[in-house]
């Protein structure tokens, strides 16, 4: 959020007892300064206090703090120092690092970000989590996650902590699982702490559309900061996001746009509702409808038959791709009409399947919402498959850089 410098900068003469207080607030005011900068551009200790407000005292002892907890590294000399002389140049310390972490219904994955959101790693595993056991699950993604950590130290990389992503609701406060109809995880806590043993920051929950929204917002072109989010799994989530930032509600669980109705005849959902989107548009639902249920084959084989099916012309995997876009189509143009979002970007099978799915999703936001879409606020990912786990990281780091005494000894 901008501010005027000198209302950012906090004075450091406030009453006894608040000191702890307003050190940490200006300490996360230098350290936002340093971490808004572009790539390759390093302030000094001079310019940040001339944005920051504070004085150049304050300045270098925060400094001090935020290089002794290694959030921070010098650059040598800047040719752009104070009064034409060289000053010593910040920036984010590349040796620090976060992971993002994703369940899903048919895999696990890991990435590894440093604090400026570049993804450095990043693996996949494919497998089939449907009805499972959560143990074996985290600790599957548990050992991913510390072959990572292994790659990482070898390049002398420090991973701080980790975000992990997860299609359902969550309760990240109590580190619970609420509802994951798609896992069959119901009211299940998660040993988060045994994904990055020892990380002084520990590992935070998120849901997976969510961390997925938080990844593209960065990335959306300038002056689009209201969009729904929609990620297409085997379930079908969505994240809402207005004036860049993710409106999740009061329990945290807006933008649901997976379990909106759009055939109240329809099929039981997994939610224990019927005829939402999911059961309609949902990975397994189109891989149904197209007559490729049962294949004991991979997600990413299974799109690559369907992509296929439908470049060869096939009439189930059309019909199936077609009435997906067009209950898609529904659901986003009732979603529109109450919360004025008129800008979608579509996920997971949903991008991949743009090709196909963008005719009939556009002639539905046509007939049910008549003049709100035009095609190009109809965008697919600019992310990719690694958002949920990006966003995971990112947001990791964003609460690092606003809190960066926590890293302090
Ligand atoms: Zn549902």
């Amino acid at each position: 959020m901008a501010m005027p410098a000198q209302a950012a900068a906090l004075a450091e003469t406030g009453a006894p007892g608040n000191m702890g207080d307003v050190r940490r607030s200006n300490l996360a005011l230098v350290m936002g300064r340093i971490a808004r900068q572009p790539a390759g551009v390093h302030l000094t200790r001079a310019h940040v206090a001339a944005t920051t407000g504070l004085t150049k005292a304050s300045v270098s002892s925060l400094v001090v703090a935020l290089l002794d907890a290694g959030l921070v590294r010098e650059t040598g000399l800047n040719p752009q120092g104070e009064r034409g002389r060289p000053g010593v140049g910040l920036e984010l310390n590349p040796a620090r690092a976060v992971m993002g972490m994703e369940i899903n219904v048919d895999y696990i994955a890991a990435g590894v970000t440093d604090l400026s959101g570049t993804l450095l790693l990043r693996e996949v595993r494919e497998r089939d989590n449907r009805d499972s056991e959560p143990g074996p699950v985290v600790a599957a993604l548990a050992a991913l996650a510390a072959s990572l950590c292994v790659e990482a130290t070898g390049r002398g990389i420090q991973i701080v902590g980790g975000g992990l992503a997860v299609p359902g609701l969550v309760d990240p406060a109590r580190s619970m699982v609420l509802a994951a109809p798609n896992l069959g995880w119901e009211g299940v806590p998660l040993d988060l702490a045994a994904l990055l043993p020892g990380s002084p920051l520990g590992v935070a929950l998120f849901n997976e559309a969510n961390a997925a929204a938080l990844a593209e917002i960065a990335r959306r072109p300038a002056g689009d900061a209201d969009f729904l989010f929609v990620s297409g799994e085997v379930g079908v989530g969505g994240g809402l996001v207005i004036g860049a930032e993710l409106f999740t509600g009061p329990a945290g669980h807006a933008g649901e746009v997976g379990h909106v109705v759009v055939d109240p005849g329809g099929t039981r959902c997994s939610c224990g509702g019927t005829g939402c989107l999911e059961t309609v548009a949902g990975q397994d639902a189109i891989f149904a409808a197209a007559g490729m249920a049962g294949l004991p084959v991979t997600r990413s084989a299974a799109l690559a038959a369907l992509l296929s099916a439908l470049d060869s012309g096939d009439p189930g995997a059309r019909a199936a791709v077609d009435r997906a876009g067009r209950a898609l189509g529904v659901a986003l143009a009732s979603t529109a009409r109450v919360v004025n979002v008129g800008s979608v970007v579509l996920g997971g099978h949903f991008a991949v399947l743009d090709q196909w799915l963008r005719a009939p999703l556009l002639a539905s936001l046509e007939k049910y919402a008549p003049g709100k879409f035009t095609p190009g606020q109809l965008t697919v990912t600019a992310v990719g498959d690694p958002g949920a786990l990006l966003g995971a990281a990112g947001s990791v780091v964003r609460s690092l850089v606003e809190a960066p005494h926590l890293l302090q000894a």
